[in-house]
């Protein structure tokens, strides 16, 4: 499958073509310096002078460069630097995609603006086949909240998600999956730390193919020290320089992108390779330069060390952690503590495209140097979805929805709760066509504990009905049967508080019969009907989980949808567009019940 690349910066656009069967690259082309008259070049070392400025003069002249040679292009990975919130994995784009990644875009400003304008520019010339955004973040969604968020006031977190995100994702992906290769391994069984050392530095621990932390946090300028960046800073020294150097917190944050890191410490250079040549020739700026760096670095070593409680191998990429063996030698030196030894020897003389190992061979932690392939790994990911969602459309899905703790009420008990003749009032429509979550609130009161704030759920009905998870019987005190909706007869009941008064119903507290709502046609195409019990089955990310169990409601008036409660949602770690499939039913292992 041929998959063109395109990752668009703010003053570059580059694309390449590459075979995902033998991973080669089948053509390249990068435009530069393009808000400047830019040049083209290719990698049949041709080179075309742009004649005019701009991201769109440089996207139509890179990408006709394919359409006029009448190269395959299968699918389109298109690098999002972002996806916020939102976008946990490599995502097909559609409008709804794209809206989503400019409301993700303050979050990025630099960089989804312009991802952005490739993406619709290469929609419009390469409309016949799918396009994918493959984000930055994205790898990192995996790390668990104790490291994702900030110890800041509650309502920055709430308010604006302001949390640690992580970059560099498809380098780390691609390095860590390649180091596992190289020794033979099954990533599943690999404490890996991987530090990409480019213009761009950042590092990540990842545990058994999964990232559990990574330095660059809300915004690309935290953790280690880079090229331009500083890396971590006392944000006291914000308000310090504000006020000393009359400055603007805009102007110290584009100091603090543009020239600290190797460049503010060597007073120089950001070029690595020019801050060594000064360093060895005794300039004491580029020689502190270097100590700081390394010193970070192995700071963060230490940590992510530490974090894992162990480390199998360490892995180094990026221009500077691919070619410099001075910076590696000084990276790991008194690594015995932690069980790596570096072979001087090989860390100088080995180099190659593939990656490989400069440890000594009694180290227990292996040393790797590993060329990123950035472009490959965006290829892999857009083939790996592309061939998935093909897959998955032939299959009929069923949407899930996890159903929150809530109530259902006659207008007698709304009556008694908030006050005679009192209209329930509207918070929000439920995909259930005529159905809405109230504004207003009970609280459940059981014979162990009491729950506040359960949401109440109209229009009204014939019985009052609450239903709950396991988790809130054990809690409450209740045994709650397993029931469909409307089916409360023999359940327990339960004291009800609203805001005018208190109701004590005699039956009705049931924890719902995991069901799926589906019309008349629907319930043709999945091949059942009515009253029917069938396994679904949710292949989603980690956990993936089967329902047994699970009731079939045909109605007109439905929307298919699978309804489950908090509990089975977390046992499967739901994600919010999980679909699940129903086990397809042959023969006399038929595991679709039917009711008559
Ligand atoms: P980017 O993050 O922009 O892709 P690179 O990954 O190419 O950047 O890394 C650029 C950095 O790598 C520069 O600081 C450069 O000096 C450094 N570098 C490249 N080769 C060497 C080398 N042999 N020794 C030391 N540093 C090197």
């Amino acid at each position: 499958m041929n998959i063109l690349v395109i990752n668009v910066g703010s003053s570059s656009v580059k694309t390449q073509l590459i075979d995902t069967n033998s991973n080669a690259i089948i053509f390249k082309a990068n435009a530069s310096k393009i808000l400047n008259k830019g040049v083209i070049k290719t990698s049949e070392k041709s080179t075309i002078n742009l004649m005019e400025r701009g991201h769109d003069i440089a996207l139509e002249k890179t990408i006709s460069l394919y359409t006029e040679k009448k190269l395959t292009i299968d699918a389109v990975a298109h690098r999002v630097v972002h996806g916020g919130d939102l976008f946990k994995e490599t995502t097909k784009l559609n409008q709804e995609v794209i809206d989503g990644i400019e409301q993700v875009a303050h979050l990025a400003p630099l960089h989804n603006p312009n991802n952005l304008k490739g993406i619709e520019f290469a929609m419009k010339a390469l409309n016949n086949i799918s396009h994918y955004a493959v984000f930055d973040t994205a790898f990192h969604s995996t790390i668990p909240n104790r490291a994702k968020h900030y110890a800041i006031p509650k309502e920055w977190r709430v308010k604006h998600s302001i949390r640690r995100f992580g970059f560099h994702g498809m380098s780390h992906q691609y390095v860590s999956k390649r180091a596992a290769e190289i020794l033979n391994s099954d990533i599943r069984d690999l404490k890996i730390i991987t530090c990409h050392l480019g213009n761009g530095c950042s590092i990540a621990a990842i545990e058994y193919g999964r990232s559990v932390e990574t330095s660059m946090g809300f915004t690309p300028l935290e953790g280690l020290v880079m090229g331009t960046r500083s890396g971590d800073i006392d944000p006291g020294i914000l308000q310090f320089i504000a006020k000393e150097e009359g400055k603007t917190i805009a102007e110290i944050e584009k100091q603090l992108n543009k020239d600290a890191g190797l460049k503010g410490l060597s007073g120089l250079t950001n070029d690595m390779q020019t801050i060594i040549q000064e360093a060895s020739e005794g300039n004491e700026d580029c020689r502190l330069a270097i100590h700081v760096f390394t010193h970070r670095l192995r700071k963060y070593i230490g940590a992510y060390t530490a974090i894992m409680g162990g480390v199998d191998a360490i892995v180094f990429t990026g221009g500077i952690g691919e070619n410099s063996e001075y910076i590696r030698h000084r990276a790991c030196q008194r690594f015995e503590y932690l069980g790596a030894r570096i072979d001087e020897d090989k860390n100088r003389e080995f180099k190659n495209e593939v990656g490989f190992i400069f440890s000594d061979e009694t180290s227990r932690v292996k040393l790797l140097a590993i060329p990123t392939q950035e472009e490959l790994e965006m290829a892999l990911e857009a083939k790996k979805h592309h061939q998935e969602l093909n897959k998955v459309d032939k299959t009929l899905t069923i949407p899930i929805a996890v159903s929150a703790r809530h109530v259902h009420l006659t207008q007698d008990a709304v009556d008694v709760l908030f006050g005679k003749g009192y209209q329930l009032t509207e918070y929000k429509p439920l995909s259930q066509p005529g159905q809405f979550a109230c504004n207003e609130r009970v609280s459940l009161v059981g014979p162990k504990n009491t729950i506040e704030r359960v949401r109440i759920l109209g229009p009204t009905r014939s019985k009052n009905q609450v239903e709950i998870s396991r988790t809130d019987e054990f809690f409450l005190g209740i045994d709650a049967p397993i029931r469909a909706s409307g089916h409360t007869e023999g359940s327990p009941g339960i004291k009800l508080i609203g805001d005018k008064g208190e109701l004590t119903i005699k039956e009705g507290v049931i924890c719902a019969w995991r069901h799926i709502h589906m019309t008349p046609e629907d319930a043709i195409n999945f091949g059942v009907k009515d009253k029917d019990i069938v396994e679904v089955s949710i292949s989603n990310g980690e956990r993936p989980t089967t329902f047994g169990n699970t009731l079939i409601r045909v109605k007109s008036s439905y929307k298919l949808e699978m309804h489950i409660d908090t509990d089975e949602g977390n046992a499967a770690e739901l994600s919010r567009d999980a679909k699940g499939i129903l086990i397809p039913c042959e023969g006399d292992a038929c595991l679709v019940k039917k009711t008559n």
